[in-house]
């Protein structure tokens, strides 16, 4: 049996009608296990007592099943939810896992909200695991397992062992993080740094999208806590426990994807090439170099205007806080002063829509580009790198362009790596994905298409079930 505690702030039936992959992979299996969802519920009910809805009975969602009791929502006074998930995560983790210290606050109040609202999911998740001990049939069959999602909830798996520890409920816990673990010397500057390690500590099992996030995560386990680790097996010994530390990286529902490819009509009337860019509007995924990349490549190549366009989607983020409006700010001038420098009467070299696109259109976008620009400055693993791999179903296909500072690049090895920081170096990556022969394109596509079917969303579920199965065999390894 399966609980997910995950704090994103959106409606949770919202959440599931938009079909994130997590949402989608993870729901059937609580369903099937009539686990429960513990999550923040998007808005601030006036009273406590309300429930959440039912889901519509014409509902086909894979999470249509869910039942509202099994949902159970968090509630916070809306001030103390500010200063948590805008002043803490948003505000300083956010940042500080992505390596951006310099854009990082550390405010006491805001880790002490973080403090309560983490401490106030671990009670709600103790209680709806007491309320699944009751229910249970089989007191000896395998204990339920709990899992926390991301950076919002670091401390309270740890809470949630220590009270279903006094209360004699056993389960298993482990934890997922979405975005990077940075290396050691950016970690130390949290000021409390060590309670965020002995948080995560509280699970039996720690999941990354990549290696170096694990090795990071277990080089602070030890540097700050004096831990013993093995980097070999990824195990760190916290007291008479040993933590599993696991590499999983998430992949997208990808026969869902081709699915929409072949369906979508076609979404662009020019004959010219179609560079595509998609990003939420934020200053982790690079777009102000990614701009400065394209200008670049107009002016040493000019024989790409007017038969090439940059189409970048920018989806609005975080827009009350002022570095997203700045960015805004900056990003819409930007494109007005390339488009400015070389338009003509025919052609215009960027065009920029900034709001969300519905991922049955999205599907057309990626389809039928003629090359992705994947170029984030950090990224934990970024998933629209997947989704157009898994799009291209045209022949001959596109080519994929990918920072190496995304988990993504770490393993899409067919993709043309592109170093956003280094502007010369970018504009050539575009050119040479520009002018690829068309047996290049084919073959490293098709690598990275056989991978990313291979790796599905559903396979990650997989793999993390798989992972908790053999748990007490991995502990056996530190001695
Ligand atoms: N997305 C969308 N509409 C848009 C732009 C993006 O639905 O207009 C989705 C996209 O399909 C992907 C997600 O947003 O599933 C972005 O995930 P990613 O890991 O790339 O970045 P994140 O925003 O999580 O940092």
């Amino acid at each position: 049996m399966l609980s997910v505690v995950d704090a994103k702030v959106v409606a949770l039936r919202e959440q599931i009608n938009c079909a994130g992959g997590l949402v989608t992979a993870v729901a059937p299996v609580v369903i099937r296990g009539q686990g429960n969802w513990v999550g923040w519920p998007g808005i601030h009910l006036e009273d406590p007592n309300e429930k959440i809805p039912e889901s519509d009975p014409n509902d086909k969602t894979p999470t249509a099943g869910l039942r509202s009791e099994k949902i159970v929502p968090i509630r916070a006074e809306p001030k103390l939810f500010d200063s948590y998930y805008n002043g803490c995560c948003n505000g300083t983790f956010w940042p500080l896992f992505h390596s951006m210290p310099d854009r990082a606050t550390f405010i006491a109040d805001h880790w002490k909200a973080y403090i309560k609202i983490n401490e106030e999911f671990a009670e709600k998740t103790v209680h709806a695991l007491h309320l699944l001990n009751k229910q249970k049939k089989d007191k000896n069959g395998s204990p339920p397992i709990v899992w926390v999602h991301d950076y919002h909830l670091m401390l309270a798996a740890n809470w949630i062992r220590q009270r279903a520890e006094e209360d004699e409920i056993k389960c298993k816990l482990a934890f997922f993080l979405h975005i990077p673990f940075p290396p050691w010397d950016i970690f130390r500057l949290f000021p409390w740094s060590d309670e965020v390690l002995q948080g995560i500590l509280g699970c039996d099992m720690v999941g990354f999208h990549i290696e170096d996030y694990c090795l990071n995560f277990i080089d602070c386990c030890q540097r700050n806590l004096g831990c013993r680790v093995d980097r070999k097996n990824l195990l760190v010994e916290l007291g008479d426990r040993t933590i599993c530390v696991r590499p999983l990286p998430i992949g997208v529902p990808y026969e869902r994807f081709v699915q929409l490819a072949q369906n979508a009509k076609p979404v662009f009337s020019t004959s010219q090439k179609v560079i595509l860019g998609v990003d939420r509007l934020d200053y982790t995924k690079g777009l102000v170099h990614r701009l400065k990349a394209f200008e670049r490549l107009l002016e040493k190549h000019p024989e790409h205007i007017e038969k090439v366009v940059l189409l970048q989607i920018s989806v609005p983020s975080r827009t009350d806080v002022k570095e997203y409006q700045d960015l805004k700010e900056e990003m819409d001038q930007l494109v007005g002063r390339i488009n400015g420098r070389f338009t003509t009467p025919n052609w215009s070299p960027i065009r920029y829509i900034y709001g969300c696109v519905g991922q049955d259109e999205l599907a057309a976008f990626y389809r039928d580009a003629a090359v992705a620009l994947v170029t984030p400055l950090r990224d934990g693993m970024n998933l629209v790198a997947k989704e157009f791999v898994a799009c291209q179903i045209n022949k001959p296909p596109g080519v994929l362009i990918v920072s190496p500072f995304a988990g993504a690049g770490e393993m899409m090895h067919e993709a043309l790596i592109c170093n956003p920081y280094e502007l010369d170096d970018a504009a050539e990556v575009i050119h040479r994905a520009l002018i690829m022969p068309e047996d290049e394109r084919t073959v490293r596509m098709n690598h990275l298409r056989r991978r990313e079917q291979l790796n599905d969303v559903d396979s990650w579920m997989k793999a993390f079930l798989k992972a908790m199965d053999s748990l007490e065999e991995e502990a056996d390894d530190l001695g």
